[in-house]
């Protein structure tokens, strides 16, 4: 039989958790006081947070645990990479119901510990309670290490639009899933547990993104926040939209234009940017030097006119994008 959280009891559980963890560097002071306490050198603290909800966000017959733990950390962790600042520690909240085997929580603090040490961040506290509900919340902190932050309102008519990482892959996987499919591997685990480029990100910002955002409700969609929030039109081609084989063959199967995945797909957090084609030549040479290769394309170019995403060619269907309030299954 498992042993479940309520066997081991809150302070019995966090001890557990506890002695999973390892320090990130700019912890100064990790789990066991009142509070932690963060280094922040450059004096700014960059901060967000996100909810996962069970069957909302995940499904524990989808996904293990650590994949879960790896993608609620992640999907933090790429938003302080998109504000171009290098994410320093995480606190977790988990409200689990009583019978979560103690292994679940586990498998979840290792996810969230192993994504954090991508970026040398810390897992620097959190809180355990009792709920009908599996839930994880997670709160990142960031330092701007001296740069100003890279906003959403800072893209010019004349930029391009480009994107470092990959795109329609975690969408790819869930339709996958809910075909019934687990193959092939390498989409269905996208959507189990993205693999974000932080390294361009911070790279992207280094090189003079105007703009910058990771992609996590898919490309029209994010790219609209940036349109909106700095007064420009965005133009997309749809047969610029990067295509890999492994998609093309899997929308095959499927019967699905792949087109849709990319174009509205989420979750897979590439960063997407806006820069002038000076600033896009620095990225290639900089995106190069990184350890493993990362996809990158000009997706679009940014131009005076009514705010918002356009296609110039045939635009891809089903472009909704990713709706936090449809259903998961
Ligand atoms: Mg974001």
């Amino acid at each position: 039989m498992d042993i479940s959280v309520s066997d081991a009891g809150e302070f019995g559980l966090i001890s557990r958790i506890r002695a999973r963890l390892r320090s990130g560097e700019s912890v100064l002071l990790g789990p066991g006081d009142d509070a932690a306490v963060v280094a922040s050198p450059d004096g700014r603290t960059v901060i967000t947070t996100d909810v996962l909800v069970e069957d909302v966000h995940f499904r524990r017959d989808w996904s293990s645990a650590y994949q879960v733990g790896r993608k609620a950390a992640a999907q933090n962790l790429a938003d302080i990479v998109a504000m171009g600042a290098r994410p320093t520690a995480i606190v977790v909240g988990l409200a689990a119901p009583r019978d979560l085997p103690l292994e679940w929580a586990d498998g979840l603090v290792d996810g969230l510990q192993d994504e954090c040490d991508l970026m040398r961040a810390g897992l620097a506290g959190g809180d355990v309670v009792r709920s009908a509900t599996l839930s994880i919340s997670v709160t990142a902190l960031g330092d701007l290490q001296g740069r100003p932050p890279v906003l959403r309102s800072g893209a010019e008519a004349g930029q391009v639009v480009v994107v470092a990482g990959r795109l329609g892959h975690a969408a790819a996987g869930l339709d996958l899933l809910r075909a019934g499919r687990r193959e092939p591997a390498a989409l269905v685990d996208a959507h189990r547990m993205p693999t974000v480029p932080y390294a361009a990100g911070l790279r992207l910002a280094a090189a003079g993104a105007t703009a910058l955002i990771d992609v996590s409700d898919g490309l029209v969609a994010d790219l609209g926040h940036i349109a909106r929030e700095s007064g420009v039109r965005i133009e997309l081609a749809s047969d610029d939209l990067p295509l890999p084989p492994e998609l093309v063959e899997a929308a095959l199967a499927l019967g699905i234009d792949p087109r849709s995945w990319v174009a509205a797909g989420g979750e897979d957090h590439a960063f997407a940017a806006t820069m002038s084609d000076e600033a896009a030549l620095r990225a290639v040479a900089m995106l190069a030097d990184l350890d493993g290769p990362v996809p990158f394309t000009q997706v679009g170019r940014v131009v005076a006119g009514d705010a918002g995403v356009v296609f110039v060619d045939e635009p891809p269907p089903n472009l909704a994008g990713h709706d936090h309030f449809a259903p998961y299954s």
